[in-house]
């Protein structure tokens, strides 16, 4: 914890006097581009993945970087990406899988979940992921972590503000996938699955 208030003071004291334009602007404006959805994952920070500065991405992180599919009732990840896609009006959805993912490899490997039960539950939302994945490459973590990135992006498309703004063209959804020895980025075709480094 004293590493974090450190860091604060270290925040206040040289990163917001450089940006303390930028933080005026952004105290009342809110319209970033981009809706990440990646890993909880410490390993994988967006911002710094992506150059990218306060503001510009509104971000949803979950353990495996699942999107659950649409479904009537409270939730709270159908509630930011709703409100990033009718409320903000991104432009681009990017949903972000990444190597060595712990929630991957539990279900690529079958780890034993009964010590976390929540955990257990929650994965059964890479079930088509899996199924996906298990027919070619049986066991496979990187091939499940691709899979799985391309099931939670037609997961998304069940969202109506998702679908709404998919009919009208003012929204992109892309699937990623970020290796953390490398650094590298791919980007998958959702046709063909495969990933091709991603270009600017
Ligand atoms: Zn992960």
């Amino acid at each position: 914890m004293k590493d974090l208030a450190e860091g604060v003071q270290r925040f206040q004291r040289e990163v917001f006097p450089a940006k303390a334009e930028l933080f005026v602007h952004l105290a009342d404006n809110h319209r970033p581009t981009t809706l990440f959805i990646g890993c909880s994952d410490a390993r994988v920070v967006p911002e710094l993945i992506c150059g990218s500065e306060p503001g510009e991405l509104f971000v949803v992180r979950t353990a495996g970087n699942l999107v659950p599919a649409h479904t009537p009732g409270a939730d709270g990840i159908a509630a930011s990406i709703e409100y990033a896609v009718a409320v903000l009006g991104v432009s681009d959805i990017v949903v972000c899988g990444h190597s060595a993912c712990g929630a991957m490899s539990a279900l690529a490997e079958g780890h034993d979940l009964t010590a976390a039960p929540a955990v257990a539950d929650w994965l059964r939302h890479a079930d088509a992921s899996q199924a996906r994945a298990g027919s070619t490459h049986p066991g496979e973590v990187a091939a499940l972590v691709r899979q799985n990135v391309l099931a939670q992006l037609a997961n998304l498309v069940t969202h109506p503000s998702v679908a709404r703004a998919l009919a009208t063209h003012t929204l992109t959804l892309h699937g990623w996938v970020y290796d953390i020895a490398t650094g590298t980025v791919e980007e998958l075709d959702p046709a063909t699955g495969r990933g091709t480094p991603l270009t600017a």
